[in-house]
C-alpha cells in the first residue's frame, strides 16, 4: 500500500540520521558500535537506523542513573520544581504532537489520526497528572502503641522516598504512551531511570528523550537504551544496581523478568497480557454494544493488552450482534497510517504478522468459522483483515490464547448463573466489558469479574487518573492513578522516643 501522504519535515529529519542512545544527558553510539534497523510495517521497508545497546550500555546507563540519584541536582530540587519539569514534558509533547504522531505511525503502523487523538494527548496528560503528585507524596503521623514498653511515649511518622534507580522495559503497541506511563510516575516520585524501548519501535521514545532534556530533566535522570530483549532487556532486569524493574509486555517475558529480578530482589511491577471478555446482554443498547465490541477488538489493530477478544452475547441477540460486528469489520478502511482515510494500519512486524496468521490457521483447523476476514491482506506490509470468528468453544486455542491482533471470538451464552465463571475462565484478568441497561446486573457482574478494569456500556477507556493493571497472570501492580506511585516509593517509619 503506497504512502498517500509524505512524512513531515521534522519526521524526515529525525528518521534520516542514525539515532543514538541517551546516557548521562548525551547522545552516544553503542559501546559495541552496533546498530539495528527499524521498519515501516505498512511497507516492510527500513525506516531508520538505531544504535543497539547491550549489557555494556545498560551498565553505563545504570551508573549514570545512580550518580544522578545520589549526587546530581535531581534529589536537591524541591518537589514543586520537579513537578514543574514533569509538567513541561507534557507541554512539549503537545507542542510536537504532529511529529510524535507521525513517528508512531511510521514505526508502529497505527493510523496517524488515532495517534493524534489518543496516544499523544494521553501521553501528555499522564505527565500533567503525575506532575501534581510530586508535591503530594506525604507520609503520615502516628502515635504508636508499644505493649512491651508500658508508659513510654513516641512520636512517629512515615516518609515516602523514591525507590531509586528504575529499569523500565516497554512494548511496541503504544510506544510513546508506554514510555509516558513508565516515566511519569518515576519522575514525579524522584527516581532515576534506564528505559529500554521495544526493538520494533524505539523512535518516539528517543524523540521524547530530547524533549525530556529540553524540559529540564537533569543529565542521567532518564537514560534511554534501545536494544533487544534478550540482551539489553535481560541485562537491565538482572542488574544488581537497579532497585526496581517495571515491565509491560507478554506474560511469557514477564515471568522471565520476575525470575531474573530475584538476584538482588529488586521490586518488580508487571503489566502483561490479556484475553478480556466483552459481555452483551439482550437488554443492552445492542447497537452501542456492537460498536463497543468492534472498538474493543479493532482499536490499534487489536494490538492492545486489554482488547475485548472474547465476545459473549446472550443467545437471542447473538446473530444480530455477529452480523453488526461483521459489518463494522468490513467497513474498516485498512491502509497506510499516514493516509488520513485509514482506520486500521498493519501489524507491527513480520513476527507479529506470522503469529496472528498462525492463530487464524489454528482456528480454521479447530473448526472456527470467519464471518468476515480470516486472512492476511494481499500486497506489501504486514496487514491482516479485521476478523470475527464464530463456532468457538471454551477450550479452543483462539478462545484461550492472546492473539494480539484484530481477531475476535464470538460465543453465545444462555446460562446467566454460569456467566461469571465463563468470563473468568482464563489465566488472564486484565479487563472486561459488560453491556446492559440493568444497573443491578451490571454492578453485580462487575464485582464478580476478576479483572483490573471492568467497563460498563463502554470499552477502552483509559485515563491517567484510573489505575490500570491485571489480576492473575495479567500482572503485578497497577499503572497510572494514585496507585502507581506505590510502585516507585519506599515507606520509611521514623520513631522518636519522647
Ligand atoms: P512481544 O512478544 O509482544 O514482542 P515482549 O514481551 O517480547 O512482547 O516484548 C516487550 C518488551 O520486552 C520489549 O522491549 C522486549 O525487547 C523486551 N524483552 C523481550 N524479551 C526479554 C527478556 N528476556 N528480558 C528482558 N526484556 C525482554
Amino acid at each position: 500500500m503506497a504512502v498517500a501522504v509524505p512524512m513531515g519535515e521534522a519526521t524526515r529529519r529525525f528518521t534520516s540520521a542514525p539515532r543514538k542512545l541517551l546516557i548521562d544527558g548525551e547522545w552516544r553510539e553503542s559501546a559495541s558500535g552496533k546498530t539495528f534497523d527499524t521498519y515501516d510495517p505498512a511497507t516492510g521497508t527500513v525506516l531508520a537506523s538505531v544504535a543497539e545497546g547491550d549489557a555494556q550500555d545498560v551498565d553505563l546507563a545504570v551508573g549514570a542513573a545512580r550518580r544522578a540519584l545520589e549526587d546530581g541536582p535531581w534529589a536537591r530540587l524541591t518537589p514543586s520544581e520537579r513537578g514543574r519539569i514533569v509538567h513541561r514534558v507534557g507541554d512539549l509533547i503537545m507542542e510536537h504532537a504532529d511529529e510524535l504522531a507521525e513517528l508512531e505511525t511510521l514505526d508502529n503502523g497505527k493510523p496517524k489520526a488515532v495517534a493524534l487523538a489518543a496516544d499523544v494527548p494521553l501521553a501528555a496528560d499522564l505527565f500533567w497528572y503525575m506532575a501534581g503528585w510530586a508535591t503530594k507524596l506525604n507520609g503520615g503521623t502516628i502515635s504508636p502503641s508499644v505493649p512491651y514498653m508500658p508508659g513510654a511515649e513516641f512520636h512517629a511518622y512515615t516518609l515516602r522516598e523514591p525507590v531509586g534507580v528504575v529499569g523500565q522495559i516497554i512494548p511496541w503497541n503504544f510506544p510513546l504512551l508506554m514510555a509516558a506511563w513508565k516515566l511519569g510516575p518515576a519522575l514525579a516520585t524522584g527516581c532515576t531511570v534506564v528505559l529500554k524501548p521495544a526493538e520494533q519501535t524505539p523512535l518516539s521514545a528517543l524523540r521524547l528523550g530530547e524533549l525530556l532534556l529540553e524540559a529540564g530533566v537533569p543529565a542521567g535522570v532518564v537514560n534511554i537504551v534501545p536494544g533487544f530483549g534478550e540482551t539489553a532487556g535481560a541485562a537491565l532486569a538482572g542488574h544488581e544496581r537497579v532497585d526496581k524493574v517495571a515491565f509491560t509486555g507478554s506474560t511469557e517475558v514477564g515471568k522471565l523478568i520476575a525470575r531474573t529480578a530475584t538476584g538482588n530482589l529488586k521490586r518488580v511491577s508487571l503489566e502483561l497480557g490479556g484475553k478480556s471478555p466483552n459481555i452483551v446482554f439482550s437488554d443492552a443498547d445492542v447497537d452501542a454494544a456492537i460498536a463497543g465490541a468492534a472498538q474493543g477488538i479493532f482499536f490499534n489493530q487489536g494490538e492492545v493488552c486489554s482488547a475485548g477478544s472474547r465476545l459473549y452475547v446472550q443467545e437471542d441477540q447473538f446473530d444480530r450482534v455477529v452480523e453488526g460486528l461483521s459489518d463494522a469489520a468490513k467497513s474498516i478502511r485498512v491502509g497506510h497510517g499516514l493516509d488520513p482515510e485509514t482506520e486500521m494500519g498493519p501489524l507491527v512486524s513480520q513476527e507479529q504478522f506470522d503469529r496472528v496468521t498462525r492463530y487464524l490457521a489454528i482456528g480454521e483447523q479447530e473448526g472456527n468459522r470467519a464471518t468476515v476476514g480470516g486472512a492476511a491482506v494481499d500486497g506489501d506490509g504486514w496487514f491482516v483483515q479485521p476478523t470475527v470468528l464464530v463456532d468457538a468453544e471454551p477450550d479452543h486455542t483462539i478462545v484461550r490464547e492472546e492473539i494480539f491482533g484484530p481477531v475476535i471470538a464470538a460465543m453465545p451464552f444462555s446460562d446467566l448463573d454460569d456467566l461469571a465463571r465463563q468470563a473468568n475462565d482464563s489465566h488472564y484478568g486484565l479487563a472486561a466489558g459488560v453491556w446492559t441497561r440493568d444497573i443491578s446486573k451490571a454492578h453485580k457482574l462487575a464485582k464478580k469479574i476478576k479483572a483490573g478494569t471492568v467497563h460498563v456500556n463502554a470499552y477502552h477507556v483509559f485515563s491517567a487518573e484510573l489505575p490500570f493493571g491485571g489480576y492473575k497472570q495479567s500482572g503485578w501492580g497497577r499503572e497510572m492513578g494514585e496507585e502507581v506511585l506505590s510502585n516507585y516509593l519506599e515507606t520509611k517509619s521514623v520513631i522518636v522516643g519522647l
